[in-house]
């Protein structure tokens, strides 16, 4: 079969290769009928990953249909349409008890699919614990509707879902890349009193202008004005940090009131200073780090309710064949791209 794969450091290649096969009784095959590029996929052609192996398939967002499942699998048979879970997780440790599933202790617990062992942007992909691994995608919504929902999606409703958005509060989204667009639909859900959504690239504000109009969009130079004019409290009640930018950690926490909750989800290529003694009597409250996707099944339901709706985000399709095109595109920003969705295998 044919599978993208991470040869070197700056190198992915589509390369033949055998299809995967069950190594253990809790995993399932799956034949992707479509995958996704993620920046975090880049961050591994360009080194930025040192846990990525070089010799895996890339890839970690795809849906498909399930092929096979080893005898411990019980909540997923062949022919079920699936979403795949960006993280295993074995649903048993402390952590999974505990619905952290990021920090899953098994030794491939956490983001290991296209970054320590084969990926998805593939014909076929082996998911280890398929039980926690794989949603069925409920009838009525297609592959394209879910194909977020085990990477992007979970990472939005996750960063909303811990940083208790209430209905009058005003929530500032810092960047509105694919995940911080994923975040605002999460946080559309909960009806604050307003959302802004600050961004640098005019063709990202003016995507969510577009699609969402109640939304606020201000370009970081338009921000201290817009949260002037919006917020009577000196700040956003809850601000979310998605765009890892140079001074979007800054932002985040100059541009939240005292006592707000700043949800910090965007991963930095640099250490951030935590300016204690400036902030000090704002009393704020810092939550960090990465999804815990463990919500794939209640995401499905909003789809298929119409509540969640991440179409307009897949702005280009390609078939495998032409996955290099795909990566050019996505990495290069062209063309208005958001999201690109690859098609890895027949449905
Ligand atoms: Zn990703
Ligand atoms: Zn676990």
């Amino acid at each position: 079969m044919l599978a993208y794969t991470y040869l070197a450091k700056g190198e992915f290649g589509l390369i033949e290769k055998p299809k995967p096969e069950l190594l253990d009784e809790k995993d399932a095959l799956v034949r992707v009928t479509l995958a996704s590029i993620c920046t975090s996929d880049l961050h591994i052609k360009h080194g930025a990953v040192p846990r990525a192996v070089p010799g895996i398939t890339v890839g970690h967002e795809m849906v498909g249909v399930v092929e096979a499942v080893g005898k411990a699998v019980s909540k997923v048979k062949p022919g079920d349409r699936v979403a795949v879970n960006v993280e295993t997780f074995c649903g048993e440790c402390f952590f999974c008890r505990h619905g952290y599933v990021n920090n899953c202790t098994d030794e491939n617990g956490g983001w290991a699919l296209g970054c320590r062992i084969d990926g998805g942007q593939a014909e076929y992909v082996r998911v280890p614990y398929a039980d926690q691994g794989l949603t069925v995608i409920p009838d009525g919504v297609s592959f394209e509707q879910a194909l977020f929902v085990g990477d992007i999606l979970a990472t939005g409703f996750w960063a909303v879902r811990i940083s208790e958005i209430k209905e009058e509060d005003t929530v500032l989204i810092l960047g509105a890349g694919p995940t911080g667009i994923c975040t605002l639909l999460c946080a559309m859900l909960k009806n604050p009193r307003k959302i802004i959504v600050c961004e640098t690239d005019p063709d990202r504000l003016a995507f969510v202008k577009k699609h969402y109009p109640d939304v606020v969009t201000a370009a970081p130079e338009q921000l201290e004005k817009a949260i002037e004019e919006i917020c009577p409290n000196g700040g956003a009640d809850v601000v979310l940090e998605m765009a890892g930018g140079k001074d979007s950690f800054q932002m985040a926490w100059q541009y939240a009131r005292p006592n707000a909750t700043v949800t910090i989800v965007a991963l930095y290529e640099e250490n951030q200073v935590l300016p204690l003694p400036e902030m000090y009597g704002k009393n704020l409250t810092f939550k960090t780090g990465g999804v815990d996707g463990c919500d794939c099944e209640e995401i499905l339901r909003l789809i298929a309710e119409g509540r969640i709706d991440t179409m307009p985000l897949i702005t280009h399709v390609y078939p495998l064949e032409k996955i290099e095109e795909a990566y050019a595109l996505f990495e290069g920003r062209k063309d208005k791209v958001i999201k690109v969705a690859v098609r890895c295998a027949d449905e």
